[in-house]
């Protein structure tokens, strides 16, 4: 099926994150075997809701957000994915984060299908009160399609713990009952798992190493260039320091910064606590262009920022032997055509940063039983799923001499469809 046949709603113009999950799609296909007559199932999101959000801002006036929740399947069980705000978020930008959430749920075998949500809006520009109505009434709004054993929420870009915890609560006073499992990514106070913050920064190290290892690279000698000081870039870069490995380079929205012996990565998250979450005006290191930040000479390059960022453009000269997807959807197909023909590995995201997802799965069997694992217990259990996935998938690469990425697909879909197919066409 071409993006010619697909309902209107479904086809993006330009190469938006929805095209781009339909070619991935459409390079797994032919890779399924009888399977892949069940293969379109993969393009169409199971369900879609698009919401309006008012809420009274603090200086009385009315604002109006849009929100989406996409559930994309179900077919493995309930929907599992975050809650992004920011301005540029979109239906078809939620629906390729669901389908990845399918895909990377599948492929690490944990018993999720896939969602995502997203509310349209600059938190910036909103204050903490104002945060706090916008999520509560988005919460009220999508209330009808999440629950504990329907579709899990969690953090994405610009939602964080306390955001977990308000959909927590509006949630359980709509239930008029407690329900801690509605949500993972918590805080530790109201049933969030020891471990989760830093999960998919871990999971992206986790890995990192195994690419490393298997490239003849020491991680103690690597050079690492992070683009993305968030939830995930920061964990990722304290894991890679405290490994040993230098971290020479750290990009943000706000600046690139450059020193060739590493950057040291507490003193920079101390920075950023004083001065607004940015990374600029960082005083021990140099500054880049955007342009030179990706042409580093390094041996890992970890975008964990957002979409779209290795293109056609840029991919070419990229110097990393590795590139560890801790975004969603970073490198476009053609780019990634590009890093293939260099030698690049590319460990894409959704096995990359996988370890978030995993964590909160852990979060809400924990919940489900109210019985809590040690911080210990959490990460070598997240570190054994994320290498045994990692293991199998280069296995297939090297057999099948396909992209990881490719091998991936096959085993994720692979699982996504066979459940399709046990379960059958209701009715
Ligand atoms: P975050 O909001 O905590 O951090 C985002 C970072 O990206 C910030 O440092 C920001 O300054 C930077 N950034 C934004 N625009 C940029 C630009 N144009 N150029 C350079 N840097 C820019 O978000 P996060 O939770 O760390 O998520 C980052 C990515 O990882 C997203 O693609 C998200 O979907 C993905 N992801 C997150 C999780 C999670 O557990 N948080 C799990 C899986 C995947």
């Amino acid at each position: 099926m071409s993006s010619a046949d697909l309902p209107s709603y479904l086809v993006d113009k330009g190469l938006g994150p929805w095209e781009i999950y339909l070619e991935q799609i459409a390079r797994v296909t032919p890779h399924l075997g009888k399977l892949a007559r069940w293969a379109d199932s993969l393009r169409y999101p199971k369900r879609i809701l698009v919401v309006d959000v008012p809420i009274a801002l603090d200086d009385g006036t009315i604002a109006h957000f849009e929100g989406y929740r996409v559930q994309h399947s179900i077919a493995r069980g309930p929907g599992k994915g975050g809650i992004r705000y920011h301005p540029s978020v979109s239906l078809s930008e939620v629906m390729a984060l669901s389908a990845w959430m399918t895909i990377k749920n599948a492929a690490v075998n944990v018993p999720y299908g896939g969602a995502k949500g997203g509310v349209r809006v600059d938190p910036k520009q909103l204050s903490l009160a104002e945060l706090e109505r916008l999520t509560r009434r988005y919460a009220s709004e999508i209330h009808m399609l999440i629950g504990p054993d329907k579709d899990i929420p969690a953090p994405d870009m610009n939602t964080n713990e306390q955001i977990m915890a308000w959909i927590m609560d509006t949630y359980s006073m709509n239930e008029g009952r407690t329900s801690t499992g509605v949500v993972t990514g918590k805080p530790i106070q109201l049933g969030g798992s020891l471990g989760r913050r830093e999960a998919t920064g871990r999971g992206v190290v986790v890995t990192a190493m195994e690419a490393a290892k298997r490239r003849g690279l020491a991680l103690k000698d690597v050079r690492v260039v992070i683009q993305g000081f968030g939830n995930v870039g920061q964990a990722a870069a304290h894991i890679f320091q405290e490994q040993g490995a230098k971290v020479i380079a750290i990009q943000d929205s706000s600046a690139s910064l450059y020193h060739p012996n590493g950057i040291d990565t507490n003193a920079l998250a101390e920075h950023t606590q004083e001065n607004g979450k940015s990374i600029a005006g960082y005083p021990l290191a140099q500054t880049l262009s955007k342009d030179d930040f990706f042409a580093l000479d390094c041996d890992i390059l970890i975008p964990a920022a957002l979409e779209n960022q290795i293109t056609v453009d840029n991919a070419a000269r990229i110097k990393a032997k590795i590139v560890v997807e801790g975004a969603n959807g970073p490198t476009t197909p053609a780019a990634d055509d590009i890093l293939r023909e260099r030698g690049t590995t590319v460990v894409p995201d959704v096995l990359a940063n996988a370890g978030g997802v995993i964590v909160s799965y852990f979060e809400w069997v924990q919940d489900f039983s109210s019985f809590f694992w040690s911080e210990d217990e959490i990460n070598a259990r997240m570190q054994r799923i994320m290498s045994a996935a990692f293991a199998a998938i280069w296995q297939l690469a090297e057999e099948r001499r396909i992209t990881m990425r490719t091998a991936t697909f096959i085993i994720a879909c692979t699982r996504v469809l066979e459940a399709m197919e046990l379960r059958g066409l209701y009715p």
